[in-house]
């Protein structure tokens, strides 16, 4: 399992992320043991609130393996996926999550459980797939590095100008 080396990798995205004035979350999916798709988040910066890591690099990879059957992937997040990914998530698929931090306000896992909802895929097989695998709060501190650098600019008033729409 190289969970590490794809989290770590998704962590340098939330990186670039941050670097860019954006939310500070990145998304990678593996298949077959390799990377088929990554992406930054880019809501803040085009505006666009469905430009989610996750939603972008589920796009890439549906288009890379030109099927929106994803059950042979692994997403890894640094940030607990939102409701609007989550239910992406179980529309394409997806076997097995990763993530890193908690979302315990907007977390489509811990709040409102769209990844842990048996009813759909029993009541809707056709549109969405079993429950993923989930593995939660992986290399957490980690990711959160970069949150608390956030907060700090924050706090000295450098606020991010693209959160002002
Ligand atoms: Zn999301």
């Amino acid at each position: 399992m190289q969970d590490d080396k794809y989290m770590t990798r998704a962590i340098e995205l939330s990186r670039k992320s941050f670097e860019r004035l954006d939310m500070p979350i990145g998304c990678v999916i593996v298949h077959k043991n390799e990377i088929v798709a990554e992406s930054e988040n880019y809501a803040l910066t085009n505006k666009d609130f469905t430009q989610h890591a996750e939603v972008l690099t589920m796009l890439q990879t549906t288009k890379k393996l030109n099927s929106t059957n994803l059950s042979e992937c692994t997403l890894y997040t640094t940030m607990e996926p939102c409701p609007m990914c989550s239910l992406l998530i179980r529309e394409y698929r997806i076997s097995r999550v990763v993530f890193a931090l908690y979302s315990t306000d907007m977390g489509g896992y811990s709040k409102y459980p769209i990844l842990t909802d048996v009813s759909l895929s029993q009541k809707y097989p056709k549109h969405f797939g079993e429950v993923p695998e989930i593995k939660k709060g992986f290399l957490e501190d980690e990711a959160a590095k970069i949150w608390i650098e956030r907060k700090e600019m924050k706090d000295k008033g450098e606020v991010y100008k693209q959160e002002k729409y």
